[in-house]
This record gives C-alpha cells, sequence and structure tokens, in this order.
C-alpha cells in the first residue's frame, strides 16, 4: 500500500501523492469528479472547469437540486461549487493550503472515485451512515423481492381475463408482483435521491476509513445511551398517572442532569466545534461563577421589587420568594439607600448589602443555602418550562426578568474583566476554536468601577475585552488551537430610531478603531416586544453607504423569525433580514415556512444560527424532534449550532451538539461535521487566508477526534485496529518527512 493512502480507502488509494486529490473535499467545496484525460495538465483543466461553469451556471441555477442530480449536471464532468457552500469568504485554494500540511495526507477525502453513477454513491454513502437508508435499501434488495419476480411470470396468464370480471387468486398475485418490481425500483431511487440531497451528503461521501467507523462508534453510543442511562432512569408519571419512558430527545431540563452520564455528551464536548457565532455575552457563565464573585464585593448590593416575606401558612407561603424580580448593583455611598429585604415593610428596591443578604436568608424555611436559592431564580427550571400553562410570551417574561438580574452582577470592572477571562477558558474546555460574541451596548449598561463612583464608556469595555483577550492568546500560544473572539456590536431593538442611529455610528468608529475586533452589527431583545427591522430600514441603508464610502465591511448579522407566529412583524423581520443582506440570521425559526425567502437566502448563502436549546426553553419546539433547524438542513440551508444564553438554560455549547444529535435519529459524526465546517466558513473572519488557516487547524483537531473517538469506543474491533496502525504510521512517515 502506498504510504500516502494509509487512513485512507484501500481500493482507491492512489499510487502518487498528488495536492489537488488530498485536499479534503469539504474544505475544496468541490464535487467529486471523474477523471481527467491525462493529456491536460491540472493547471490547463482547472481553467477549462472555470470557463464551461461560468456557461453552465445560469442552466445550474434553473435546475433545482434533484434536477440537477438526476440531469447528472451537479455530478457531471465540472466542479459544481456547492451553493451551500458557495460564499466569498470560501472561494479560496484551501486544497493548496491544506496539501501543504504532513498530516492532510492521513486522512484526505477520496476524490478519484470514478462512481458511475452519483446516486450509487449517495446511497452507499447513506448505507455506511448506519441510517435508516441503509435498512430502506437493505429492505427491497433481498430475497423477498426476487419472489416478486419469479411470481410475475404468471402474468401472461392474465392476459385473457374478461374486463369486470373478478381477478383470478393467482392472476392477481402475478400483476401484484409484475407492479412490485417497479415499486421495489422506484422506492431505491427515491431513497438514494434523498440520501444525495442531504446535508451530510458531502461528508459522508467523501469519508475516510476511520470516519466511517467513528460514526458507527456514535451511532452506536447513541444506542448504548438510551439502554445504560435513559431505561435505566425509570418511567415517569405524568397526567392521569399515566407512565412515560425516558428518552435521549426529550425536555432538555427534563434530561439535563441524566446527560451527565451519557457517552454522547462526552463525545460532543470532545469534538472540535469550530466557531460559536450565537452568544450573548452577558449569559454564557455557570450562574455560581458571578454570584461567587459578587460576594466579594463590598459594595455590591441586592433589591427586590418585595418583601421576601412568608405569606399564610398553605403551598403559596413562598409566593413572594417565586414571583419577586432580585437585582444587583455596584453602589456608591453617596447613592445607597439602605433597606432590608426581609422587612415586611421594605419597598421601592432600597439597598441591602448582598453579604448581609447571604447571612440573614432564611435558609431553614425555604430547605436551601441563599446561593442556591439565587442560582434557581436565575435558570429556567423543569417545571416552569413544560408546566402546561406556560407559553412563550411566559417564558420571556421569566427570561427578561433573569436577564435583569444577571446585568449587576456583570456590569462592574473587577467582574467583567475577571468575566472574559473565565469566558475565554470556558471555550477552551468546550473545544470551541472561535467566537463572536454579542454584548449589549447601550448608555445605561456602561460599565462600574468597584466603588460604584465612575463608569466606563462603551469604548472602555471594548477595550477591556480586547485586552483579556489578547493577554489569554499570548498565555495560550502554541498550547492550543484557538483564534480568540470578536465582536457582534448589539443595542436594543426597542430603542428609538436616533439612539439606533448613533448605536450605528459607535460601531462604525469602532470598526475604524479596532478593525480586527468588530464582527458585525444586530438588534436584540425579545423579536415580538421590540420595534421590527423595517422601522430602523433608512438608517441600515444609510450604515451601509457610509460603510462602502470608507470601505469597511461591518456585515448585518440579524436576529429575526424567532416565532411560531405567521403574518407578523417578527416573522416580518425575516424579509428585511433579507432585503438588507444579512449574512447570517439569528435563530430564524419561521424560514421554513417562508418558501421563496428562504430560497433567495439560500441563494445568497445566508447561514441560520440555529439556537436549539434556547428555543425550546423560549416555547417554540416542546422537544428538539421539533426543531425547525431539521427542517432547514433538508434543505440544505447552511446552519450552525449555537447556545445563545447558555447560563440561563443550564447549557453549553456541547449541550446544543448534543441536542440536535438525538433529535435525528440517523444523524451521526458527518452531520456535526458539517454543521462544525459551515461555522468556520460563515464566521467573519478577517481574510480569507486566515480563515484557510483556521479551517486547516480545524481539520487537524477533527483527525485527533476521529482517532480518539476509535480509541476510546472501539479498539476491541480488528477493522479498527488496521486503520488505527495504518495512522499512526503514516504520522511517523510524515514526522521524519517534515524532518527531512
Ligand atoms: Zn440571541
Amino acid at each position: 500500500m502506498s504510504f500516502f493512502s494509509l487512513g485512507r480507502n484501500k481500493d482507491t488509494a492512489s499510487p502518487a501523492f498528488r495536492p489537488d486529490t488530498y485536499a479534503p473535499q469539504s474544505l475544496q467545496t468541490q464535487q467529486p469528479q471523474p477523471q481527467s484525460p491525462p493529456s491536460r495538465s491540472l493547471n490547463q483543466q482547472f481553467a477549462d472547469q472555470k470557463r464551461d461553469q461560468k456557461r453552465s451556471s445560469s442552466f445550474r441555477r434553473r435546475l433545482s437540486k434533484p434536477q440537477r442530480l438526476l440531469t447528472g449536471t451537479r455530478g457531471g464532468p465540472l466542479p459544481v461549487v456547492r451553493k451551500g457552500n458557495n460564499n466569498n469568504n470560501n472561494n479560496i485554494d484551501l486544497g493548496t493550503a491544506f496539501s501543504t500540511s504532513p498530516l492532510a495526507m492521513t486522512f484526505g477525502a477520496d476524490t478519484s472515485n470514478p462512481a458511475s453513477s452519483r446516486l450509487e454513491a449517495a446511497a452507499a454513502a447513506g448505507a455506511l451512515a448506519g441510517a435508516n437508508t441503509a435498512a430502506a435499501v437493505a429492505e427491497y434488495t433481498s430475497p423477498a423481492s426476487s419472489q416478486h419476480q419469479q411470481q410475475g411470470s404468471t402474468l401472461a396468464a392474465a392476459a385473457g381475463t374478461p374486463a369486470n370480471s373478478p381477478l383470478a387468486p393467482e392472476v392477481l398475485a402475478a400483476r401484484v408482483a409484475e407492479r412490485m418490481k417497479t415499486y421495489d425500483a422506484k422506492r431505491i431511487n427515491t431513497v438514494k435521491t434523498e440520501a444525495a440531497m442531504a446535508f451530510d451528503y458531502d461528508c459522508i461521501e467523501n469519508a475516510t476509513d476511520a470516519e466511517k467507523l467513528a460514526n458507527q462508534v456514535l451511532l452506536r453510543l447513541k444506542k448504548q445511551d438510551e439502554i445504560a442511562v435513559f431505561q435505566k432512569a425509570g418511567m415517569r408519571t405524568g397526567f392521569g398517572n399515566q407512565k412515560h419512558k425516558a428518552f435521549a430527545g426529550d425536555h432538555f431540563l427534563t434530561n439535563v442532569s441524566l446527560l451527565e452520564d451519557t457517552h454522547v455528551l462526552r463525545a460532543a464536548r470532545r469534538a472540535p466545534k469550530g466557531a460559536h457565532l450565537h452568544i450573548h455575552y452577558n449569559a454564557c457563565l455557570k450562574p455560581r461563577v458571578l454570584l461567587d464573585l459578587a460576594e466579594k464585593m463590598d459594595r455590591m448590593f441586592i433589591t427586590s421589587d418585595l418583601p421576601l416575606v412568608f405569606v399564610g401558612t398553605d403551598d403559596s407561603r413562598t409566593q413572594n420568594f417565586y414571583l419577586c424580580e432580585i437585582q444587583f448593583q455596584i453602589t456608591s455611598v453617596q447613592d445607597e439607600k439602605p433597606g432590608n429585604l426581609f422587612d415586611p415593610g421594605y419597598s421601592d428596591r432600597k439597598h441591602m448589602q448582598f453579604r448581609e443578604f447571604l447571612r440573614q436568608f432564611p435558609q431553614k424555611e425555604m430547605g436551601m443555602a441563599a446561593m442556591d436559592w439565587l442560582e434557581s431564580k436565575l435558570v429556567f427550571s423543569e417545571k416552569e418550562t413544560y408546566d402546561i400553562p406556560q407559553t412563550s410570551n411566559g417564558a420571556w417574561e421569566r427570561f427578561n426578568g433573569r436577564t435583569r438580574m444577571m446585568k449587576g452582577l456583570f456590569n462592574y470592572e473587577t467582574v467583567y474583566r475577571k468575566y472574559t477571562e473565565l469566558f475565554l477558558q470556558d471555550l477552551l474546555n468546550d473545544n470551541i476554536q472561535y467566537a463572536e460574541i454579542r454584548p449589549n451596548f447601550m448608555t445605561t449598561n456602561q460599565l462600574w468601577n468597584d466603588d460604584g463612583t465612575a463608569k466606563l464608556d462603551n469604548a472602555g469595555i471594548v477595550k477591556l475585552i480586547i485586552g483579556a483577550c489578547e493577554a489569554f492568546k499570548k498565555a495560550h500560544k502554541g498550547v492550543r488551537n484557538f483564534d480568540g473572539i470578536k465582536i457582534i456590536y448589539c443595542t436594543p431593538r426597542s430603542f428609538p430610531n436616533d439612539k439606533v442611529k448613533a448605536a450605528l455610528d459607535e460601531c462604525i468608529l469602532f470598526k475604524q478603531t479596532w478593525p480586527e475586533y468588530i464582527a458585525g452589527f444586530d438588534l436584540v431583545g425579545q423579536e415580538s416586544m421590540g420595534k421590527p427591522l423595517r422601522q430602523f430600514v433608512p438608517e441600515f441603508i444609510a450604515f451601509q453607504e457610509e460603510c462602502a464610502q470608507l470601505g469597511i465591511k461591518i456585515p448585518f448579522l440579524f436576529h429575526c423569525g424567532e416565532t411560531l407566529d405567521m403574518g407578523t412583524d417578527v416573522d416580518g423581520n425575516l424579509i428585511d433580514a433579507l432585503l438588507l443582506n444579512s449574512k447570517r440570521i439569528g435563530h430564524g425559526f419561521a424560514l421554513p415556512r417562508h418558501p421563496h425567502i428562504l430560497q433567495e437566502m439560500k441563494r445568497k448563502n445566508v447561514c441560520v444560527e440555529v439556537c436549539p436549546i434556547s428555543n425550546e426553553i423560549l416555547g417554540l419546539t416542546p422537544r428538539i424532534g421539533g426543531h425547525a433547524v431539521y427542517s432547514l438542513l433538508a434543505q440544505n440551508v447552511p446552519c450552525t449550532i449555537n447556545s445563545d444564553n447558555g447560563t440561563l438554560f443550564q447549557s453549553s455549547l456541547s449541550h446544543d451538539f448534543y441536542q440536535v444529535l438525538v433529535g435525528k435519529s440517523d444523524m451521526g459524526l458527518f452531520g456535526w461535521r458539517q454543521l462544525a465546517e459551515w461555522s468556520l466558513i460563515h464566521s467573519c473572519f478577517s481574510s480569507d487566508s486566515a480563515m484557510a488557516d483556521a479551517r486547516v487547524r480545524w481539520l487537524e483537531e477533527w483527525r485527533d477526534y476521529v482517532v480518539w473517538l476509535l480509541t476510546t469506543y472501539d479498539a476491541e474491533n480488528p477493522e479498527t485496529q488496521r486503520v488505527l496502525a495504518e495512522i499512526a504510521q503514516d504520522r511517523r512517515l510524515a514526522a521524519r518527512a517534515s524532518k527531512l
């Protein structure tokens, strides 16, 4: 076997190293192509392909994806660039970039497979994924099908049966058998066509031997978790004492403690997830982190809108503790209005020192410590989220109260710096390579100094984040694969036009001051309560004109369509996000219900920042299985997975990766790979080369991850042992070659 073919399919090993062959297919974003005539050089072929592609691109655009597949246009002689990956950032020669890495050869994609039919290849890939596809193909190519064929010979006997008379049983059987032949063939074709349209098709088709085995491992782990964790958890009692089995795709907050015992969550944590593109900066660490830091502050005070007293003697006696909205505030000596939250006459959000509050909290009567109670006030619980009368608006009400509670825990200098440092560490711990964070900028949200006597303005906040990030990157240089963070300038959608205009102006100023750190612009807050995007269209267009004049790029990255409603301003935001050329959209839950906007966004390569757990908890779907992401993926819309406000949802990005995997039975390793790759492709990297570099490093991590899955969960399998031995040998040789 050739040294360079290690880790690839045995029967397609290439006799010599070719950079174009060994570049990973999904990085190239091209479909496999048949062998070209040997007389033409690679450069000549490439020039021909570009010319032909230009000629036929308008024709291909007019065809639907299935049509392209069936006419061979997609997989014909031209290297058709996949629509979903075809953005400016992506038209870079990653093949060349990648081929410079010695390890490129270990997991190189097989582009030399001259499959006679792309559809056959798709079905084969589907079978390797262990998917339902495979089962369906097997069912209809089984010996039982050949029985239909044998019976078909008796059909001729039916030819003489008069019209309107009942068919003899053997004639009917013969006719059924004859039609079953056609039916079987059509069904196989349907399965193959659908498999070829799958969002993870490219990853499946170009999988290495190691990835195929690792995918089987991941699908097996899903099943093992069902038995070892969910079945073991026993039955849950529902309405009228009905019993319900626990299962992986059930309510996230119902399962969240069980997930810690699952292999799939462990695998999700270890997976290199690429970029995290939708994360609100005030709610991304565990709530206890901020509470513990607040306890250390001399000038940290707590307030409430209700006195914390017990009412009556029945079950509702603790209702004030549930209904109250707690807030925190760093307060100067001059501004302090002393009060005691446990006094029945307490009112007007008077200040109680936080440490004193912790001392006086009625731990015995509440059955929990003060910190535990405060933590419970910050995060969504199972009961309040899934209780039958709960609504999306009700969940948002709780969400907004929690956001206000977080605000005071977060907006002072010491904690902001510490929080940034911990957040960056958290990215590394969760195997996230890069993030675009969404801090909320407004004049009332400025940072206090630690004694509450002065404030840092928005520029001061950006400087603080950048300073912490630079220090962190320096401290971790060469240790981990990390591209740092960028800032998406966000301001509330509830603001009037002049304030949004001021925010847009400040965003331009920040971009000019820190071009490497400003990723884009967005409006935040509950969409149905704020103003629609179309209210700010003149300001947005003026912003675009000004950016063009100044020669700077600040893409819109709008939240939009985070709703179940149709015909409202909220799903109407999708229209404006499209027309304003939003580079990505946040949530886009309503997008599958707007077929024209969906197709247009797909054509413009707009990526959807999907937030599975957030959408479930805020009432858009009762369980992950009903999430809009699967409709988007079924239509091959580029998506990324995100945590949104993990603090409040008891989640991390790994939890969201877990959810999206268990919500679709046949989704495995290739789904995760495509989602992670899309996250980097649709990031706001400063240059094409920066993105290419990040993607090459991501791929190296991905290879390590595949090896980890195999060594951790499949080491006994002789086939795995063979593949791992080949990879190890390949790496030894590559390391030796790099020293020459
Ligand atoms: Zn959001």
